[in-house]
This record gives structure tokens, sequence and C-alpha cells, in this order.
């Protein structure tokens, strides 16, 4: 396992975003319902997702130019974790930034086959 190599990458709409080895591959199914399709070349067992929601980080931008207590970060904490049917609420991660392997949610899938085939062949 490589140590410290971790790739962070946003997925496209319609087309593969690639991480910075060109390893693997996110691709929104579809953006509006947050569903993704996750590609690799690699080892599956390498490639997690990280999930992190929107809601704390649009509370942030909301809160800019007036400072920020910790108070209001546990607030929007609270906010972001308050999240029925996602992995971020109270009843499940209950964090606004959660890891976890591809498939293990509603919200993403490896690709099949067909799709595979057109990653591997955009790496080409
Ligand atoms: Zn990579």
């Amino acid at each position: 396992m490589q140590q410290g190599g971790v790739h962070i990458h946003t997925p496209a709409a319609g087309a593969w975003a690639v991480c910075l080895c060109g390893n693997t591959g996110a691709m929104w199914e579809d953006p509006q319902a947050g569903k993704l399709v996750i590609a690799t070349r690699g080892d599956k067992s390498n490639v997690l997702a990280l999930g992190l929601n929107n809601q704390l980080l649009v509370r942030a931008i909301q809160a800019s130019g007036r400072g920020q207590a910790w108070q209001d970060y546990r607030d929007w904490h609270d906010i972001a974790t308050d999240a029925p049917g996602y992995v971020f609420d109270k009843s499940r991660a209950a964090c606004w930034a959660v890891i976890y392997k591809v498939g293990t949610t509603s919200d993403t899938r490896w690709a099949n086959e067909e799709e595979l085939a057109v990653f591997l062949k955009a790496l080409s």
C-alpha cells in the first residue's frame, strides 16, 4: 500500500473525472440525486469514497465575514448531521465528513463492465 498517496477528485457529469495517478475515476450518474459511479483499474479495496455534507459548507460560507465561534461550528455540525436517509445522519456516522466503501451506500456503485470499458479506453 502506498503511504500518503491520497487522491481526491470531484466527479464530473457525463464524463469520467480521473484522479491524479489515473487509476480511479468518478462520474455522476444522477447529479441531482447525488448518485455516483466509480471505476478503477486498480484494486477496489484501495478505493474509498469521501462524502462531505454541503450543509456544513454552506453555513460556513453564509457566515463569512462575521467570524466563526466554535458554538457556530457545533450548530452547523448539528444541522449537517440531521440528514435522515444519508450517511451523515445522527443514526449513522453522525458526522458531516464520511469515508465509506463504494457500494455500501444507496448513492454509490462500481461501474458495470460497459462503463469500465469506456473508462479504461479514456485512459489509453
Ligand atoms: Zn489516484
